[in-house]
């Protein structure tokens, strides 16, 4: 079988991009012929098709997920010094553009289950300096966010969502109600990094809002400041999705639901297997939010996954650390976490989880390798 005799990957592009490449490649060839690379009627039908699909007002692409982070910040018009809670497990680059902006990352722990930042630990790190909180949907599921919003509205926080890995999810409020990821906080970012869930074939992004006024702001700040051409109001950036990618990214998004139920259905096989050995810990679903297993993250709890990481790289199974150092001990934060600093459950998660191959392409007979591969490590 051709997808059996191609090496095991974290991601496997190559497969996807085969059982839908005559659409792809008609539509990439589209807009060569059309010459219209920036804007035009790809990204607008794009913005359209996904306002449509995340039931939100507006959908501001942008040119990858880091700015769109960036772009919220600066819509949101935070000064220097403002401080922005952030959970201390998660990509670097949601605490980056924070202190890019020279506004200050409080970093704060996460759950043991669910690996996302709680309402607890952001209400205990409010000061009076707090203008921003950032739940990050990390690996594919929703942070409280319910239990978030409401201590964000007590003390007048904007809550934004870092919705890089977690397009897709539905979260469900105690109400009953049901709305997309990324649509709940004030705004909402995501990336179409090639490997997120809805990866683009290159870089992109996009900035998500339910508020008109503020949607009109993101798109001054995205586009230079300027909101009639050669008119700047203020500094902003240039950040844009082309129309390649927006064209690839209108037939994926056709295909989200599915590749998402792909790799639910991928992980419920790899539970089933994991379940069995007790050193490891599957992963933990929340009540509240579907899981879109952006990574299948497990936890290994005797204090050897880094000799596991080593025994599958040496059978050639992939598996990677997300994350295996935490953002208040990164050099690059040095100045604004604070020393002497403890996180305990985010310090224990970098020291125990370990991740393997989630992807839409995934089929049992893929994942019995990496199970058995796993197994054998413990027998
Ligand atoms: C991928 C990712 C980003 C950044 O997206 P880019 O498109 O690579 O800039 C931000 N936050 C999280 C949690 C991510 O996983």
């Amino acid at each position: 079988m051709m997808t059996t005799s191609r090496p095991l990957q974290m991601v496997d592009l190559k497969t996807q991009y085969e059982k839908i490449q005559s659409e792809i490649d008609e539509a990439v060839l589209n807009v060569i012929r059309s010459t219209m690379f920036i804007g035009g009627p790809e990204v607008k039908g794009f913005q359209d098709e996904l306002e449509a699909y995340l039931n939100v007002k507006h959908v501001i692409p942008c040119a990858n997920g880091t700015d769109a982070l960036q772009i919220a910040f600066m819509a949101l018009g935070l000064q220097p010094g403002d401080e922005v809670i952030v959970p201390a497990f998660t990509y670097v680059a949601t605490a980056e553009v924070i202190a890019l902006l020279k506004l200050t990352p409080i970093m704060v722990d996460v759950d043991p289950d669910t690996f996302n930042l709680t309402p607890e630990s952001f209400e205990a790190a409010i000061t009076p300096k707090t203008k921003a909180v950032v739940p990050v949907h990390l690996f594919g599921q929703c942070a409280d966010m319910e239990g978030i919003i409401k201590v964000a509205e007590k003390h007048g926080i904007y809550v934004i969502e870092d919705n890089a890995q977690g397009i897709g999810a539905d979260y469900t409020y105690s109400d009953g109600r049901v709305a997309k990821s990324g649509t709940i906080g004030h705004i909402g970012c995501t990336s179409f990094f090639p490997s997120k869930n809805l990866g683009c074939y290159g870089d992109g992004g996009a900035i998500f809002t339910n508020d008109t006024a503020l949607a009109d702001k993101i798109r001054i700040v995205a586009n230079h400041g300027q909101s009639r051409r050669y008119y700047h109001d203020e500094v902003g950036v240039n950040s844009r999705l082309d129309a390649i990618q927006a064209a690839i990214l209108r037939i994926k998004l056709r295909h989200l639901d599915n590749y998402n139920t792909a790799r639910t259905t991928a992980a419920d096989y790899y539970d089933a297997a994991f379940s069995q050995i007790p050193a490891i810990s599957t992963p933990v679903r929340s009540a509240f939010s579907s899981h879109v297993f952006h990574q299948y993250t497990l936890r290994l709890t005797n204090g050897k996954r880094d000799e596991l990481v080593q025994y599958l790289t040496d059978k050639q199974v992939p598996c990677m650390i997300y994350y295996p150092v935490p953002l208040h001990h990164q050099n690059a934060f040095k100045e604004s976490a604070k020393p002497g600093l403890v996180l305990p459950v985010t310090e224990q998660l970098c020291r125990e989880v370990f991740s393997l191959p989630i992807h839409s392409e995934l089929t049992p007979d893929i994942q019995d390798i990496i199970i058995s591969a796993v197994q054998s490590y413990f027998e």
